[in-house]
């Protein structure tokens, strides 16, 4: 790299300026040998900066022609030197700047009014091949003698520009993603943001509906200013097959596609109303899944407008950013659905299970009272049988069916049918449970428990445990249910006590990040780890000899927590204790 390459746009203007003070771009009337010598110098030291530089450089007169052109800016723009020198610069120019410059120019000249003089900024350059493209322009004035010269310093900002709008229309589509619930409430502020960025002038959203294998429109945007009324509103009622049409041919191809002139393209369905309504460039990608495409988008311009590599790259990223949301609400929405047929299978469930341990319970009623009848005519024929004169053999037989072998049957039946019994009023309590009306309010926790612990009052002195009931926080809940569980949670706790040594129970809680956490602790027999996530379970029982029970209470106390939205869980080691832990809504 040269000297000169390196050289920034500032000190370029100071040692242009430096060699207009030596009078590099002035012809004195009759050198001398020496001057003539040094102004060699100065010719060569500028050509050298001019050929070199990074940067375009031309320099042009007040009447707005070319003087000059460096090989930076003859590339830039495409023409070459002898094309451009003796020509008015704003042939360098895109509309509407193009027809502008003269009259800027003379304004300038005449009031002194400056808009880039001096200032620079960004503006649009035009290359031969018609291309417009941005630029960053910083124009310097060179007074002379008798006539002002102005160079201009060119650098191309297509690459820095297509940077900036990539990240502004991915950050929009992220953020207009991440907002919205549905495709159709992003969709508006994606193509608004696109085509407020890239000047395109109806953007429209179109999705696959896999069923009926048609391309269905979700949303279109026109930008303000543009009346292409008619060509959006034919939009809706339009679907789309594979194949068909700008979307159906992406939709077919999973590739972009890019048409210079729409209302001319046999492709195009709407390219009627695309003529009507002026609409010329079309540009139409996919929204894609891996391979798969999920919709398209489509964008329509009133210019007639080429192929723009970084401007596809961007909407590449934007399809599949698309697709990726469209795919999580799919799952989202299965989900929900997954949850609604659980939710109705097990309100389905608890309904067989009320029907039958409710109609079950009559046949068992029959049994036990035909059996109590069975016994008693046993009874009768015993007593009978005691005064009759039978012969020996017979009245042994006799004997032992009456005395043995029907009272024991007798017996196992009426066991058989009261565990029965048992486990069928277990069933009607938890499927009743899920059929109870909540009713939800304020719970003072302290006067809640202090009811219990009254209620406990005898089976404290029996067992001589001790209860100790620390303040405890308010929660939402339902009375009676509530109760239902610190019930359970105390008698269990005074039930698995380890007769060994005397028990200590505690009820303790407090407040985490806006639930109410209550811990009922004793220091029985423990559970041990592998049973502990059983206990919840219906009928489960570790140890039936200790106590009664019906291996249900915690059932019943998960079952009424989860309608709560709350929770239990516990802590427990064999020969330590258990502590229970219960988790409500909290309120202020
Ligand atoms: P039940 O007490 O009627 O058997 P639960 O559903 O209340 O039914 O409890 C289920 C089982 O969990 C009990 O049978 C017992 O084995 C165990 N369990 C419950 N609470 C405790 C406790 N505090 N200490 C030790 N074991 C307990």
């Amino acid at each position: 790299m040269s000297v000169y390459e390196q050289l920034t746009k500032a000190e370029l203007v100071r040692r242009l300026e430096a060699l207009e003070g030596q009078g590099a771009f002035s012809v004195p009337a009759a050198p001398e040998p020496l001057a003539q010598s040094a102004l060699h110098d100065s010719m060569e030291r500028l050509r050298a900066i001019l050929q070199t530089a990074v940067e375009g450089i031309i320099t042009i007169d007040e009447h707005g022609i070319v003087e000059s052109i460096n090989p930076a800016a003859e590339k830039l723009f495409g023409f070459t030197a002898q094309e451009v020198v003796g020509r008015n610069i704003n042939l360098l120019m895109p509309s509407p700047y193009r027809e502008e410059h003269n009259a800027y120019m003379a304004n300038y000249l005449r009031t002194g009014r400056a808009k880039i003089i001096g200032i620079g900024r960004e503006v649009f350059g035009q290359r031969k091949d018609g291309t417009v493209f941005p630029m960053d322009l910083a124009v310097s004035e060179v007074r002379l003698a008798n006539r002002r010269l102005f160079t201009g310093f060119i650098r191309d900002i297509t690459e820095r520009k297509a940077a900036e709008l990539r990240q502004h229309v991915l950050y929009a589509t992220t953020r207009a993603l991440a907002e919205a619930t549905a495709l159709t409430e992003a969709a508006p502020r994606i193509l608004e943001a696109v085509c407020q960025k890239t000047g395109w002038s109806v953007g429209e959203i179109w999705v696959l509906d896999p069923e009926a294998q048609l391309l269905r429109f979700v949303q279109a945007v026109q930008m303000p200013g543009v009346r292409a009324v008619e060509f959006t509103s034919q939009a809706p009622q339009q679907t789309f097959g594979r194949g068909l049409g700008l979307p159906g041919i992406v939709w077919d191809t999973a590739r972009p596609l890019w048409v210079k002139d729409a209302a001319q393209d046999p492709a195009c369905v709407r390219a009627l109303a695309a003529y009507q309504e002026g609409l010329h460039a079309a540009f139409a990608f996919p929204i894609l899944l891996g391979t798969l495409v999920e919709g398209v988008i489509v964008f329509f311009s009133r210019d007639f407008r080429q192929p723009d590599p970084p401007l596809l790259e961007m909407f590449q990223d934007m399809g599949s950013q698309i697709g990726q949301f469209i795919q999580r609400k799919q799952a989202e929405a299965k989900l929900a659905d997954l949850a609604q047929t659980l939710t109705e299978k097990n309100k389905e469930l608890e309904t067989i299970v009320y029907v039958a341990s409710h109609d079950l319970r009559s046949p068992l009623v029959n049994i036990q009272g035909f059996s109590k009848e069975l016994a008693l005519a046993c009874e009768r024929l015993r007593t009978r049988f005691g005064g009759l004169n039978v012969p020996n053999p017979t009245a042994a037989e006799l004997r032992l069916l009456l005395t043995e072998e029907i009272p024991e049957a007798l017996d196992f039946i009426q066991a058989g049918v009261a565990k029965i019994d048992v486990l069928l009023s277990g069933f009607l309590r938890y499927s009743r449970l899920g059929r109870a009306a909540l009713r939800l309010e304020h719970l003072n926790m302290n006067a809640l428990l202090a009811g219990i612990v009254r209620t406990l009052e005898f089976q404290l002195q029996q067992t001589g445990a001790t209860l100790r009931l620390d303040p405890l926080p308010d929660c939402l809940g339902d009375a009676a249910q509530i109760n239902q569980v610190f019930s359970n949670l105390l008698d269990n706790a005074l039930k698995y006590l380890d007769p060994r040594r005397p028990g200590h129970i505690s009820v303790s809680g407090s407040v985490e990040n806006g639930r109410s956490i209550y811990v009922v602790r004793d220091d029985g027999i423990g559970i041990a780890p592998a049973h502990q996530h059983k206990v919840f379970e219906i009928f489960h029982r570790l140890n039936p000899a200790l106590g009664e029970g019906e291996g249900l209470g915690l059932t019943i106390a998960q079952r009424i927590l989860e309608r709560h939205n709350g929770r239990i869980w516990l802590d427990s080691e064999p020969g330590q204790g258990s502590a229970f832990f219960v988790s409500l809504p909290h309120l202020e």
